[in-house]
């Protein structure tokens, strides 16, 4: 059993990276991604509690992506997290985060919410702090009942103290992926808001030629028609396919760590194609024919 996509406590989940390990090998994963949000910041301590527990690690990122209708997360995968580069542009992304939260905190007093930088560095336990943990301050100050009144009140898309992040847009979030020497795999498709599989088809095939190698076929909230229809459109546009649940810990309860789908037994394979691709960006194969310009 395989699950590539987990949050800690580096972004919004409430695990520290070495409790999601220990949780892995509870559950009985043969291999873990940790993918944080914009941050790398769970990735060094994952990997030391993977390598003492025998657990095979993928280090990985998950990037907001500038897009309409819906919601575009770009995972990386295999990247060397280490990389001076890829750091410094993820830096930017942090100080823009940074900005966003101090002018939310504004919002939020202008609305007569005592919430206050300090309440927000706590509910994040020393992590990145995000719109889960603003929407945590003001449960325990009692200004709401629940996260989710929270956003449904103030802080979802468009409600009064909601401030849009600062996102890449796809072939940048693609490149920085690459620039890390990793493979950029499209997360939860679903939430693309795409339901025409033409349209959709022809979207994945603009961004593959932007260079994104796979797709996230294998979701916790796909239903079965659609882990189908990805299944199909991976294969036909020739992606790596992706496979994580988006465990998050208390802040998602429904969602559980590895209960990813109904294992067809291909586990391996799928991190192998995955591992390939990076492989392929990270300069240590050549790239792939169907990706080589046609001669003349
Ligand atoms: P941020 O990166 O700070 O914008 O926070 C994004 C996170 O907030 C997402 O990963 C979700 O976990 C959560 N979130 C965003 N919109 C909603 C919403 N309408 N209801 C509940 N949670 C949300
Ligand atoms: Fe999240
Ligand atoms: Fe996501
Ligand atoms: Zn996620």
């Amino acid at each position: 059993m395989i699950d590539l996509h987990a949050h800690t406590t580096a972004s919004d989940g409430s695990l520290t990276p070495t409790e999601l390990v220990q949780l892995a090998v509870e559950t009985g994963l043969s291999t873990l991604g940790i993918t944080d949000h914009d941050t790398i910041g769970g990735l060094a301590e994952g990997e030391e509690a993977a390598c003492a527990a025998g657990l095979r690690f993928v280090p990985g990122v998950e990037l907001s992506v500038d897009y309409k209708p819906g919601q575009f997360h770009l995972l990386g995968y295999f990247i060397d997290y280490r990389a001076r580069p890829f750091l410094d542009r993820l830096t930017y992304l942090q100080n823009n985060r940074a900005n966003r939260n101090e002018l939310m905190i504004e919002k939020m007093k202008a609305a007569g919410l005592p919430i206050t930088m300090e309440d927000l560095i706590e509910a994040a336990g020393g992590g990145q702090v995000g719109r889960p943990h603003m929407a945590l301050a003001m449960v325990r100050k009692g200004i709401v009942g629940s996260v989710q009144e929270a956003f449904d009140r103030y802080l979802a898309d468009g409600k009064p103290c909601h401030i849009p992040k600062v996102k890449l847009g796809p072939e940048d979030a693609i490149d920085l992926v690459h620039l890390a020497g990793g493979a950029a795999i499209l997360a939860h498709p679903k939430y693309l808001r795409q339901p025409d599989e033409e349209k959709l088809s022809a979207e994945l095939e603009r961004l593959r030629d932007c260079g994104l190698d796979g797709i996230e076929v294998y979701y916790s909230q796909h239903t079965p028609e659609e882990t189908e229809t990805y299944l199909r459109l991976a294969r036909r546009l020739d992606f790596a396919i992706g496979a994580g649940s988006d465990f998050h810990g208390a802040s998602k309860p429904h969602v559980v760590l590895g209960r990813v789908y109904q294992g067809t037994g291909g586990d391996d394979a799928l991190v192998a194609a995955i591992a390939a691709s990076a492989s392929r960006r990270s300069g240590s194969a050549p790239p792939p024919a169907a990706r080589t310009p046609a001669a003349g």
